[in-house]
């Protein structure tokens, strides 16, 4: 999340490491640390790309179908990680769509929501989220009402651009002993290995790909400690995993077209990692 015309788009050998170790080895395609190999994605941090309308849109992340399946995915996630949300106050950070919001909203004490795209916070509103718990990424305000409770990123943390800038804040507003549950992109997975370029999760958005290793040990740093590891598989359909595709490669076929796609789900996972975190009281 943030504004991505940053000068890291003209300047890629100047990167520093987003996981805040020294090493680094700059490739063709990556610029990769040597301690715990997270990496750059040179092509994507050379491709201009902003949060507007069109990006919840491509991905289908206003339908109710598609959105559903991401509850569905995200109650399954739960019972992984032994995560109760019951009587919490919780936040999601890059809620998109914003169904597994409105579910949060109604399992919880009190849910909020943090995004960078206009259209997220109103559709958002449109599902019944109160105008007051719905906060502008760019606008962070320095406190909040309640202390959170747990941390949700679903897919969200590798488009932090300054991840020691919103875990500094996270925490100044969190409760003793919150939880942050991350789903990501794993680098340095099998999947990542043996796909290279054609790994899914290498587009234009995700510029920064975290590893395993890389990510614990930057959020030790706040004082977190990494409690769980679970592999985080999704639901998923055709129409979805196309529309995937298309924004990878670029593609303009026609989306309604692939609404004839055969309504099946199944459960999908290529490389991405799930983590739970606790912060230490
Ligand atoms: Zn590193």
């Amino acid at each position: 999340m943030g504004n991505r015309d940053t000068n890291i788009n003209t300047a890629p050998s100047t990167c520093v490491m987003l996981c805040g170790h020294e090493r680094k080895i700059n490739g063709k395609k990556k610029i990769e640390c040597l301690e715990c190999r997270s990496f750059w994605d040179i092509n994507s941090l050379t491709q201009q790309f902003v949060y507007d309308e069109s990006y919840p849109l491509a991905r289908g992340h206003y339908e109710d179908s598609i959105g559903n399946l991401k509850v569905r995915t995200l109650k399954k996630w739960l019972q992984l990680s032994h995560t109760v949300v019951a009587g919490k106050v919780v936040c999601e950070v890059g809620f998109g769509g914003g169904y597994c919001l409105q579910f949060l909203n109604y399992a919880s004490a009190k849910v909020y929501g943090i995004e960078i795209a206009e259209a997220n916070l109103s559709h958002a509103c449109e599902l019944g989220i109160p105008h007051d718990r719905l906060i502008n990424f760019s606008a962070l305000p320095d406190r909040l009402p309640e202390k959170i409770d747990i941390w949700f990123f679903l897919d969200s943390f590798e488009h932090l651009e300054n991840p020691d800038q919103f875990l500094s804040w996270a925490c100044s507003v969190s409760s003793p002993g919150a939880e942050f549950l991350i789903v990501s992109p794993e680098a340095d997975s099998l999947s990542e290995r043996m796909l290279a370029g054609f790994w899914p999760h290498r587009v234009a958005d995700h510029k920064f790909h975290w590893s395993r290793k890389g990510l614990i040990q930057f959020l030790e740093r706040f004082n977190m400690k990494c409690t769980l590891v679970f592999t985080p598989t999704k639901y998923v359909t055709p129409y979805v995993v196309f529309c995937h595709l298309a924004h990878k490669y670029k593609s303009t076929f026609c989306f309604n077209a692939l609404r004839l796609l055969p309504s099946w789900n199944v459960p999908f996972n290529i490389g991405e990692m799930g983590l739970k975190f606790t912060l230490k009281e």
